[in-house]
C-alpha cells in the first residue's frame, strides 16, 4: 500500500531530517487526526508510537519505519526515559522523526517530559495538538463536555500517578467541590477508591457517570451508572480500560445526543434529559 493521504492546498510545514515533530494521533477514529498529523505521516522517516495508537493511522505512512513504544497502565518510567533518548538518537541520525501520541501529546501523554528531553539534548521539535480522548470520547459518547445548564468548569483528572497508585497528592475533596464535571483518565484501577473519595467529599450516590472504553473506535462501549453503582456495574459489563470515565449531570446528555445510537436507528431516550421544559434559547 502506497498510498498518500491528500492534503488541502496549504503552506505545510516541512518535517526536515533531524528533527522530531511530537504529535497527537486523537482518540482512535483515524478521521479525528488533524491536518497537521497528516502532514507528518506523508514526510515520516520514523513513527514512533503508542500503544493507543490505530493501526490503519500507521498505513497512512508506508514510506516510514514504525517503531512500537508502548507503555500501558503504570509502569515504571524508566522506560519514559529510554523512549526520549532513542527519540533523540533518531533525530542525530538525521532522521525526520513523527512521535506519535494517542489523543493530544500534553494530556496525560507525557509529551512535555519527551519535549524538554529534546531540547535539552538541541533536537528541534514541532508539537502538534490533537483532540484528547477526555474530550473527542465523550463527544462520540454523546456527552458534552461542558454544558451551560450543567458546568462552567471541567476538570481532568488522573486516576493513576507515576508509581500507579491513585494520585495520593491530589486534593480529591477540592476537586469533587470545585468542579460539577470531572473527566477522569486512566481511572479503572482505581475506581472504587476514586467514587470512595468523591462520595466522602459530598458527591450523591445518584450522581451520574459514564465509563467510555475504546472512545471513536468501532469497539466503542459505553456504560452509564451512577457513582453508587459504577464499581459493581463495571465488574458485571467486563468493561476493560482504556476508559474515561466522566461524573456529573452532563452525562445525562446522552440521553438525548447518542448521536451513534440515532445513527443505528435508535430514537433518542429523551427529548429532554435535565428536565428544562424547553432548550435554552438565548444567546
Ligand atoms: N494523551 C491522551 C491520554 C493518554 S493517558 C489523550 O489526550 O487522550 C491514557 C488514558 O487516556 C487511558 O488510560 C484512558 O483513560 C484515556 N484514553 C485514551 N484513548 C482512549 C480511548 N480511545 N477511549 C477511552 N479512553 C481513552
Amino acid at each position: 500500500m502506497t498510498e498518500t493521504i491528500p492534503l488541502p492546498a496549504h503552506q505545510w510545514p516541512q518535517l526536515e531530517p533531524g528533527w522530531v515533530w511530537l504529535c497527537g494521533a486523537g482518540p482512535g477514529d483515524p478521521g479525528l487526526l488533524t491536518l497537521h498529523a497528516a502532514n507528518a505521516l506523508r514526510q515520516a522517516d520514523v513513527v514512533i508510537y503508542d500503544a493507543l495508537v490505530q493501526e490503519q493511522i500507521l498505513s497512512w505512512a508506508p514510506q516510514a519505519e514504525h517503531i512500537y513504544a508502548g507503555k500501558r497502565g503504570g509502569k515504571p518510567s524508566a522506560k519514559q526515559r529510554d523512549i526520549s533518548l532513542h527519540l533523540v538518537e533518531l533525530a542525530r541520525a538525521g532522521k525526520k522523526v513523527l512521535r506519535l501520541k494517542g489523543g493530544d501529546p500534553f494530556v496525560f501523554g507525557r509529551g512535555g517530559e519527551e519535549a524538554q528531553t529534546l531540547v535539552q539534548h538541541g533536537v528541534p521539535i514541532r508539537i502538534i495538538p490533537g483532540i484528547s480522548a477526555g474530550i473527542g470520547g465523550l463527544a462520540y459518547a454523546g456527552i458534552p463536555v461542558t454544558h451551560r445548564d450543567v458546568n462552567q468548569s471541567v476538570t481532568f483528572v488522573t486516576g493513576h500517578d507515576q508509581s500507579g497508585n491513585t494520585p495520593g497528592s491530589l486534593d480529591w475533596d477540592s476537586i469533587s467541590k470545585g468542579s460539577q464535571v470531572l473527566v477522569i483518565y486512566m481511572g479503572m484501577k482505581h475506581i472504587a477508591q476514586i467514587a470512595a473519595k468523591l462520595i466522602a467529599a459530598g458527591r450523591s450516590l445518584s450522581e451520574p457517570v459514564a465509563v467510555v472504553t475504546t472512545a471513536t473506535t468501532d469497539a466503542q462501549r459505553v456504560l452509564e451508572t451512577t457513582l453508587g453503582t459504577i464499581v459493581d456495574d463495571i465488574a458485571q459489563s467486563g468493561l476493560e480500560p482504556p476508559a474515561i470515565i466522566c461524573v456529573g449531570q452532563s452525562v445525562l446528555m446522552r440521553q438525548v445526543l447518542d448521536w451513534q445510537g440515532m445513527i443505528a436507528g435508535h430514537a433518542p431516550r429523551n427529548l429532554d434529559p435535565l428536565g428544562r421544559g424547553r432548550p435554552a434559547e438565548s444567546a
